[in-house]
């Protein structure tokens, strides 16, 4: 069942005319008969967990906003989408961009925000345009500005361009660019929700999040909160890359394995040259890798499915290892060591440096990364990687830390073998053709 993506196939659905002749902005029209409460109760009822990676539950953050007298609200839509691996946000800005802005509209109902901001990711540079024209074209029909369908409620959307920072995700370093200062995270607590943007109460929002506002309102929260598995409940975009037959956005129901994920034709379609499945990254750079018969299969034996319970049974992540959707697949000819190094040097540019640990650690983590993937490690070197990855994770101000942390843990608890043959084999490491016949 598709929630989001139904339409996206309709010729011109990106344009006012066909997304609304199919079904646009009904949500809006039943959300002005509501009391804000009441939406936010829907919200509730539906289950929906944050689509940006966190997965916390939307409903409750929506009723953690400060209400005090006199003080605007606002909601900041984070589309700065630029967690390696994740692209589901873009494919529903550039086709869908009127489901975005329908959610939003509803949602700036529901949380009394009169001035709301999408904030996008500077290297999506083609689509603040096609955001802005459906805007305008929202504008025109009389679901922004002032009176909204004479409902008395006034909403005006803004887009903001980054800059181009990973770290500008961060909900507060977000909000930090959006006030015109560098980007840098803030101490939570105080969380947005009572002190945010111009420390006004805020609630900030992923894309797929605040289009999921839509399906919830139309169908009622209750019907919403029926679909999907246990506290996964609704639909989850997921973006697949790497070593597949049909990499691209899907919108996937809870209940469908892992397996079914990657191999049906449906979704994936496989691995290509037949080629065996080496190890994935299910949610984007920030979480595990798991090897494929940790993927495929809970520790129980059975198969693994695609929602947030069972992508953390295991304990290999904090969080769930659905986060953000970006779903990373590595065939048997991959080299862990240099995906690895890959991540870190990533992380190591992106750190905003205010905290000593990442700002140095990951530096130090690549470094080493690089040294052992150029064949110039010492064995070591490997118990040294470990042990600034440990001291990095959960001391730091933002998650960022954290992330840099764990694909390196991740990776030599469960491919050692790897980084020991590349100390053991220097001159062989720096073929690149490295794979599972090496051990
Ligand atoms: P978080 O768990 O700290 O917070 C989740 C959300 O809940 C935040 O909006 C926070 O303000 C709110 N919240 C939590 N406790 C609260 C409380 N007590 N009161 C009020 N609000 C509260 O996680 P996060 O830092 O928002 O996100 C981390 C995740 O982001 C990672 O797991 C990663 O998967 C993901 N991520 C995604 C991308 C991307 O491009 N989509 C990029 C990097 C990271
Ligand atoms: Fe900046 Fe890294 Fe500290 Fe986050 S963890 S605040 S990115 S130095």
């Amino acid at each position: 069942m598709k929630l989001l993506l139904e339409n996206a196939h309709i010729e011109g659905i990106r344009y006012y005319e066909a997304y609304r002749k199919n079904g646009g902005y009904r949500s809006v029209e039943k959300a002005l008969k509501m009391t804000p409460e009441e939406i936010v109760e829907e919200v509730k009822k539906s289950g929906l967990r944050g689509r940006g990676g966190a997965g916390f539950p939307t409903g409750m953050k929506w009723s953690f906003l400060a209400k005090p007298e006199g003080v605007p609200r606002h909601l900041v839509c984070n589309a700065d989408e630029s967690e390696p691996g994740t692209f589901k946000d873009r494919y529903l800005m550039e086709f869908l961009p009127h489901l975005l802005i329908e959610g939003l509209i509803v949602s700036s109902f529901a949380l009394g925000s009169n001035a709301t901001y999408i904030y996008i990711r500077g290297e999506y540079a083609w689509i603040p345009d096609i955001l802005e024209q459906a805007i305008a074209e929202a504008k025109n029909n009389g679901w922004l500005g002032k009176n909204i369908q004479g409902s008395g409620f006034d909403c005006e959307i803004y887009v903001q361009r980054g800059g181009g920072a990973y770290i500008c995700g961060e909900e507060t370093a977000l909000i930090e660019s959006l006030e015109g200062k560098r980007g840098n995270p803030r101490i939570k607590p105080p969380f947005p929700a009572i002190a945010g943007l111009w420390m006004r109460p805020t609630v900030v929002n992923n894309v797929e999040t605040l289009a999921a506002v839509v399906p919830i309102i139309n169908m009622g929260g209750e019907e919403y909160g029926k679909l999907g598995v246990g506290r996964s409940t609704g639909t989850k975009l997921m973006s697949a890359c790497g070593n597949l037959n049909k990499p691209g956005v899907y919108e996937i129901p809870f209940d469908l394995t892992v397996e079914e994920f990657i191999f049906s034709d449906e979704y994936c379609g496989g691995i290509p040259n037949g080629k065996r499945l080496k190890a994935c990254i299910p949610g984007g750079s920030s979480v595990p890798i798991l090897p494929t018969n940790l993927l495929l299969k809970d520790s129980q034996g059975n198969a693994r499915q695609m929602n947030y319970e069972s992508l953390s049974e295991g304990g290999f992540a904090t969080g769930s290892m659905l986060g953000s959707g970006g779903f990373i697949v590595l065939d048997e000819d991959q080299c862990v060591v240099r995906h690895t190094m890959s991540l870190a040097h990533f992380y190591n540019h992106e750190s905003c440096g205010q905290c000593s640990p990442c700002r140095e650690g990951t530096g130090w983590m690549y470094k080493i990364l690089k040294s052992i993937e150029y064949g110039k490690g010492r064995m070591e070197d490997i118990d040294l990687l470990w042990d600034i990855q440990r001291r990095i994770e959960g001391n730091t101000i933002c998650p960022l830390g954290d992330a840099a942390a764990w694909p390196v843990a991740a990776a030599i608890r469960h491919f050692r073998d790897e980084f020991e043959w590349h100390v053991l084999n220097p001159e062989e490491s720096q073929t690149r053709n490295f794979g599972l016949a090496h051990y």
